[in-house]
């Protein structure tokens, strides 16, 4: 871990509705901080769910390490703290990426397919990230005439989707477990596109390989309980540290 001791944390730019974004003394720099909020329906349902925060916070330090090791540029700087972490301060493309190995979710209402549908090869998609419209499904052509992204850009971002879902459905099969589907976002530092936000069980579909047994967020979308055990014991498969 580096260590930024010299990094000081200065006024709150962001209050999502998971994590609180800060300024820091350094101007490239940002401080995400996980809080234990778990909301579902785009905000309509929000709930405090004790340890998420630092759960999420360290899960999201090490997936985001293993990838920066696979070669995709990540925001991570530094963990901080139990439900801190520094990072860089991109300038974020208002455009959710979606890589789909199984049918779930809005996938499965669209469509009317089943659930657990295999899915060969995955389905990438791309959702304008925007709460009051319910984030709505978009395409390319939307993304680049209304200014959100160039072509260029999206290019580069489905990209370093398909990838991010090479290694992390390798990662998640060697710990017994299905990498479903999962949402990235991506931002601007310095010209360059890199993967920002977070990747937890909150953004991602998990489901033990073996049962099926939901592993992420759905638990708590879908009422079934065990919602934070679950978290802790997709990072306790992987290896994450939490305590
Ligand atoms: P939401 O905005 O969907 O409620 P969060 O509670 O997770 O989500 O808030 C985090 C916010 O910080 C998001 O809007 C996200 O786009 C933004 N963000 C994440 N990573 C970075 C970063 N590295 N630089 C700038 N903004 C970021
Ligand atoms: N997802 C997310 N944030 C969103 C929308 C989706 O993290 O605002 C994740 C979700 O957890 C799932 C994947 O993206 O892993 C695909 O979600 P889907 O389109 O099925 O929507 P959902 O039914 O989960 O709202």
């Amino acid at each position: 871990m580096v260590q930024q001791a010299t990094v000081q944390k200065t006024t709150e730019l962001y209050r999502g509705k998971a994590k609180t974004v800060y300024h820091t003394s350094d101007a490239d720099k940002l401080i995400l901080h996980f809080r234990n909020d778990t909301s579902a329906f785009d905000g309509e349902r929000i709930e405090q769910l004790a340890r998420k925060g630092m759960v999420n916070n360290k899960f999201n330090f090490f997936i985001m390490q293993a990838l920066e090791q696979a070669g995709i540029p990540t925001q991570v700087e530094a963990l901080l703290s139990d439900d801190e972490v520094l990072v860089k301060k991109l300038d974020m493309i208002p455009v959710e990426c979606v890589v789909r190995n199984f049918a779930a979710g809005s996938l499965v209402k669209r469509l009317g397919v089943e659930e657990g549908q295999a899915l060969t090869p995955p389905t990438f998609e791309l959702f304008l990230k925007n709460d009051a419209l319910h984030d709505p499904m978009i395409n390319e052509s939307h993304a680049v005439s209304f200014g959100w992204a160039s072509s260029e850009q999206l290019q580069q971002m489905k990209a370093l989707t398909l990838r991010v879902n090479e290694v992390l459905s390798a990662m998640f099969d060697d710990a017994g477990m299905l990498l479903v589907d999962f949402k990235l976002e991506f931002g601007v530092f310095q010209g360059n596109i890199v993967l920002g936000d977070e990747f937890s069980p909150d953004g991602c579909r998990l489901w033990d390989k073996a049962t099926r047994k939901k592993l992420d967020k759905d638990r708590f979308r879908q009422g079934l309980g065990g919602v934070v055990e679950a978290y802790e014991e997709v990072a306790q498969r992987l290896g994450v540290i939490l305590d």
